[in-house]
């Protein structure tokens, strides 16, 4: 008989510093799906982990049973009613599945509701009273999750991504659902746990594009799992913009019943490394101000390709609005030309754009509307370019062949600027947010992203230089801008800590 699997994903990071409640319509506009036919259709042969695990079911010849597929942008706390709706999907689809064998699931392990400050701890906990203590349940979680003691005490494994950009969510799924495979025939036998120090940062916000801590601790990690009785060794460094108890930087390992002495060393010694090398992380953030970007911007330059400006504090991949407007404004200010912008998020001015039509010119105040102390609505005369439904399938490393719906979508040319403007907020990740619009971006002088780091994967290879700046948007590295009510006290670096285990959360 083929062992019967739940598989679902339920994935938000949650900065619970935005004023933007995350309700079931950002879900909808984003992904929310339900049953077999719809999930394996939208994410067979896709680099997500739901396409890992669709993969590995094959492979291992379960019996899947998808209950859900859920993403959102990440933006504020989700809403009591979106947190409860598609967990009641996922343990309505336990309940009635029958005798299940394993569950697999794809979180993030940073999203906050209003009831939850350890969503997926809730969420894994609820599971496990259902399907009983000796199932095998795993989670694949972000790199950037704020995993918890509860999370590792009801999982098998947690198996966080390795890549930043991240691009091994296929990869991450596959490696999770072989450890299951084992369990279910018999070959292991595992449990999790989780080590978390007294910071509230740490590992440079786990970048791995260049040599640094995060890759240093991933060998690390890598050697470690190959020690007997040890399966998983997973480093997490938190997500900062959350105002809960456990964020920060942890570590989680899976190991055999009688190796959980040598479980816990491991998880020690890695968390020594992040303490010690903890300077590291704040000196490293690489922000800029805008007026670097724009010098760069009129500074002739003969190496081919564009100059890459990333509005990193504005990224929508970190709950940042993706509708502020400094960095557009001074490159108008300073006439820069052959620009390309993506994105503004503006869904008035994208209607505005329709009702005109491709051609006409239009008076815009565009962005700036969330939140104006980042920046007022800029007020100009607009020409539309190009009207689309936004949907494309990306092409790049990140979420491979996953399809990115940015909602109703104009080009609106301003001044020597294509600014692409969008009625859902998405991080550029994929050329595809250019080129799906007609915009070739390899033959610009200048684009503008609103990403802090994945855009690296897709547009590192066509830059002909990046410059990353800080306009002042909600996910700025000054963590003395953020006002913590919740977090766990001591902490570094906020307070005076000279022990990475100071307080009680060690
Ligand atoms: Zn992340």
């Amino acid at each position: 008989m083929a062992y019967r699997v739940l598989i679902a994903q339920f994935k938000h990071e949650t900065n619970t510093f935005s004023k933007l409640p995350t309700t079931l319509d950002d879900y909808r506009r984003n992904c929310l799906i339900e049953g077999t036919g719809a999930i394996v259709g939208r994410f067979k042969g896709t680099g997500n982990e739901m396409g890992g695990y669709i993969e590995a079911a094959e492979k291992h010849g379960w019996e899947a049973v998808y209950a859900v597929a859920a993403n959102a942008t990440p933006s504020g706390t989700l809403t009591r009613e979106t947190w409860e709706t598609i967990r009641d999907q996922i343990l309505a689809a336990a309940r009635s599945a029958g005798k299940l064998d394993a569950v697999c699931l794809s979180l993030h392990g940073a999203m906050v509701t209003e009831t939850e400050d350890d969503a997926e701890g809730a969420l894994l906990e609820a599971l496990r009273s259902i399907v009983g203590p000796d199932v095998p349940m795993v989670a694949t979680l972000d790199l950037h999750a704020n995993a918890t003691v509860k999370m590792a005490r009801n999982a098998t494994a947690l198996v966080s991504f390795r890549t930043y950009p991240h691009i091994d969510g296929r990869e991450r799924a596959v490696q999770a659902a072989a450890l299951v495979q084992e369990v279910l025939t018999g070959k292991k036998k595992p449990r999790c746990l989780l080590v978390q120090p007294a910071m509230l940062e740490g590992a440079e916000h786990g970048r791995t594009t260049a040599p640094g801590i995060m890759r240093d601790l991933l060998a690390r990690a890598d050697t470690y799992e190959k020690e007997p009785g040890i399966n998983v060794v997973s480093v997490q460094v938190g997500f900062t913009w959350s105002d809960i108890p456990c964020t920060g930087p942890s570590i989680a390992v899976s190991h055999e019943p009688g190796a959980e002495a040598r479980a816990k060393e491991i998880a020690r010694l890695l968390i020594d490394e992040i303490w010690r090398r903890r300077d590291e992380t704040s000196a490293t953030t690489g922000y800029r101000p805008i007026a670097d970007g724009v010098a760069a911007a009129r500074t002739k330059n003969d190496k081919p390709g564009p100059l890459v400006i990333a509005d990193g504090t504005d990224n929508p991949g970190g709950g940042g609005y993706n509708d502020t407007t400094p960095v557009l404004q001074a490159l108008l200010d300073a006439k820069v030309e052959n620009v390309a912008f993506g994105t503004i998020y503006d869904p008035r001015t994208v209607q505005q754009a329709i009702k005109a039509g491709v051609g006409a010119e239009i008076d815009v105040a565009l962005g700036g509307h969330t939140d104006q102390s980042m920046g007022k609505p800029v007020k100009a005369r607009a020409r539309v370019r190009m009207l689309s439904d936004g949907a494309f399938h990306n092409d790049g490393p990140m979420n491979a062949g996953v399809e990115t719906n940015m909602g109703p979508t104009a080009v609106l040319r301003i001044g020597g600027i294509d600014v692409v403007t969008t009625s859902n907020r998405i991080q550029t990740l994929d050329l595809q947010v250019f080129l799906s619009q007609g915009i070739d971006p390899s033959a610009k002088d200048v684009l503008v992203v609103k990403s802090v780091q994945h855009f690296r994967a897709a547009y590192g290879p066509i830059a002909r230089e990046i410059v990353l700046v800080d306009s002042g948007g909600i996910c700025s590295p000054d963590i003395s801008r953020l006002k913590f009510k919740k977090l766990r006290r001591p902490i570094w670096p906020l307070d005076g800590v000279n022990d990475a285990y100071a307080g009680t959360h060690a």
